[in-house]
């Protein structure tokens, strides 16, 4: 990584005005991302100062700044509540605890990686992000944007909900990005997120609704919301694995996700 200037802004204007001052100028978060691309930057824009390493309680949401490190977020007893910890586990999963002592949380959302093991649980709840200048907007419509968003991520907010939730990520090694990951979550309805396909997570929305009205579920609509998965979404090759090997994958872990949240 070239990096020509490097600054360390104590307020969020300070930062948004070098970030738009050139399009060269960059915003590091953990800076293990950025590191991994090598990209040649005028100005770096540290956003260590601004005071956005916390989680904070409300009665019904859960605030997670954005420089939380991946390990804060983990290891919380409030985030391991929820859905049965299965965002806990799904963050867990990503490299090593030294590794997640470095990588926040708002890097890992505002990169929109297609492998993210954050974002396919992060589908399952209801999540709003909210930027600097002040914007908040559903990570859903974030992901969708196809614009660049030149703006800041402060915080991540996370309703809080009682349902029970799973997560599953394949991958080579325990060190290795996703080949696929399913999230599947139930709090009176049926939310049921694919990712790593290799494409971006995705929610299988129209499978999750035939389930909301098969109550309660029969082994035969089991089986056929796993055909409905592989009919619904794309699936593709690369080279970590082939479009078939991730249908069989996806098809699996989707009937087993929906089985593991509605027992429980
Ligand atoms: C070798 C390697 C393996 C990985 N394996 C996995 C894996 O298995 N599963 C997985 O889910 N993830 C994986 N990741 C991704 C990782 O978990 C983080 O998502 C990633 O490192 C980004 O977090 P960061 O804090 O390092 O962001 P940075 O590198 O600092 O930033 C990433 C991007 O986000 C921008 N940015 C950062 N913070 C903000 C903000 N607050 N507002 C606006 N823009 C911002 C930066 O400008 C940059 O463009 C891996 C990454 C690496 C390098």
């Amino acid at each position: 990584m070239e990096i020509k200037n490097y600054v360390r802004p104590n307020t969020l204007e300070d930062a948004y005005q070098t970030l738009l001052a050139s399009d060269h100028n960059a915003l590091l978060g953990g800076g293990v991302w950025m590191k991994y691309t090598n990209k040649k930057i005028d100005t770096m824009i540290d956003l260590s100062r601004l005071g956005l390493n916390h989680i904070v309680l409300h009665k019904d949401e859960i605030i997670i700044g954005a420089q939380t490190p991946l390990r804060e977020i983990e290891i919380h007893p409030e985030i391991k509540g929820l859905g049965n910890g299965f965002l806990s586990l799904a963050v867990g999963s990503i490299v090593g605890v030294a590794f997640r002592n470095v990588a926040t949380i708002g890097g890992s959302v505002v990169g929109k990686y297609p492998f993210s093991d954050l974002i396919t649980p992060l589908l399952c709840l209801d999540v709003k992000l909210k930027f600097f200048p002040e914007e908040i907007i559903d990570l859903h419509d974030y992901l969708e944007q196809k614009h660049k968003h030149q703006a800041i991520l402060t915080h991540i907010i996370i309703k809080k909900t009682k349902g029970h939730g799973y997560f599953k990520k394949v991958s080579n090694t325990s060190l290795d990005f996703s080949i696929l990951n399913v999230a599947c979550f139930y709090d009176q309805t049926f939310k049921i997120v694919v990712g790593s396909r290799p494409g971006k997570p995705i929610r299988a929305t129209e499978v999750a609704d035939m389930l909301n009205k098969s109550l309660p579920l029969s082994d035969d609509t089991l089986k056929k919301a796993g055909n409905m998965i592989l009919k619904t979404i794309d699936f593709s090759s690369d080279e970590r694995a082939s479009k078939e090997y991730r249908e069989i994958l996806a098809k699996t872990y989707v009937m087993r996700g929906i089985k593991e949240v509605i027992k429980r």
